[in-house]
């Protein structure tokens, strides 16, 4: 718009767009050091068992700590990444640290922790993805039955056919598979049916509006019986008050995560809280 209105008039544009875009370029230049620089870790944040409390697993959350900006949101640089192909390195980096602390704290206990690792539908479209997996795979020496991969929806909305390649690729290798904030995207049922799915994650915006209104219950407990009928176990994000668990287990969720359970935590404190056993929101049985 900018452009037509003349010549080259940059100063047609708001500066608040023009900051946006600097900070943005900035932020790109910066991500590309940050693998070199070791800046990235991951939090770990326990998945409960929703009947018996126990933790039965983690997922791996990527963390920037950035030179001078502090914490940078995995919101504010996941799209970058994706947008530069960064993604690829970074994802890499991801799952082959998330293998190795799973290994970790695996080593002298007979617990089978499932560990999940976020991937792009950015990864699928870079090389091959399930090669990359089962590199990382022995490398760590990470049992494959302890990994889950989630992803979104728009993974089997592009590329359809490719992806599901992939997708019964990984099946193959014995990776769990997770559809994460579902209901969020765009998917048809029929589209999860055709997909070897595993794991149901209802998205954090569906929780979020239990307690309230009757209505609300009703697509959550649709949304359960979906995963159920489709052979799937579910997993409720973002739990935030024991009104919401409480609900979730009466409608027979299988698992939860949420900061009323926990934060996602660095990997020494998620240690300790693995070593305990059960997140205190639920020590106590209701
Ligand atoms: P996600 O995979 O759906 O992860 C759940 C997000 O919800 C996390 O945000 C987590 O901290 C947050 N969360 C968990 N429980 C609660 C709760 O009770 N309330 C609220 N308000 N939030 C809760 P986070 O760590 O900022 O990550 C945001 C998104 O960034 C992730 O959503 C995922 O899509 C992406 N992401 C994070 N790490 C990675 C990664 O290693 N690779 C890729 N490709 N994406 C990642
Ligand atoms: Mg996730
Ligand atoms: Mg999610
Ligand atoms: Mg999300």
């Amino acid at each position: 718009r900018a452009k037509k209105a003349g010549g080259g008039a940059l100063a047609a544009y708001d500066p608040q767009m023009l900051a946006g875009l600097v900070q943005r370029l900035e932020l790109e230049a910066d991500l590309r050091l940050a693998l070199e620089r070791d800046e990235l870790a991951l939090h770990y944040q326990p998945t409960v068992d929703l009947r018996t409390g126990e933790i039965v697993g983690f997922e791996a959350l990527v963390r920037w700590h950035h030179p001078t900006r502090g914490m940078v949101s995995p919101l504010d640089f996941i799209g970058i990444a994706e947008a530069t192909g960064l993604i690829v390195p970074l994802g890499r980096w991801v799952l082959t640290e998330a293998c190795r602390q799973a290994v970790a704290w695996g080593a002298g206990s007979t617990r089978r922790l499932k560990m999940a690792v976020n991937v792009s539908v950015r990864q699928f479209e870079h090389g091959d993805l399930s090669a990359m997996v089962a590199e990382v795979l022995a490398a760590t020496g990470m049992p494959v039955d302890q990994l889950c991969l989630e992803m979104t929806e728009s993974v089997l909305l592009t590329d359809t056919d490719e992806n599901l390649t992939q997708l019964q690729r990984l099946k193959a290798l014995g990776v769990t598979l997770a559809m994460d904030d579902f209901g969020t995207g765009y998917s048809s049922l029929a589209y999860l049916g055709r997909f070897p799915m595993d794991v149901l994650k209802i998205d954090r915006s569906f929780v979020d509006r239990l307690g309230g209104d009757h209505e609300d219950e009703a697509l959550v407990r649709t949304i359960v019986q979906l995963g159920r009928s489709l052979g799937m176990s579910t997993v409720a994000e973002g739990i935030e008050d024991a009104g919401q668990l409480q609900i979730l287990r009466e409608l027979g969720c299988d698992l939860a995560q949420g900061f009323f359970l926990s934060r996602p935590l660095p990997a020494a404190e998620a240690g300790r809280v693995l070593a305990e056993g059960s997140v205190r929101a639920l020590a106590v049985p209701a």
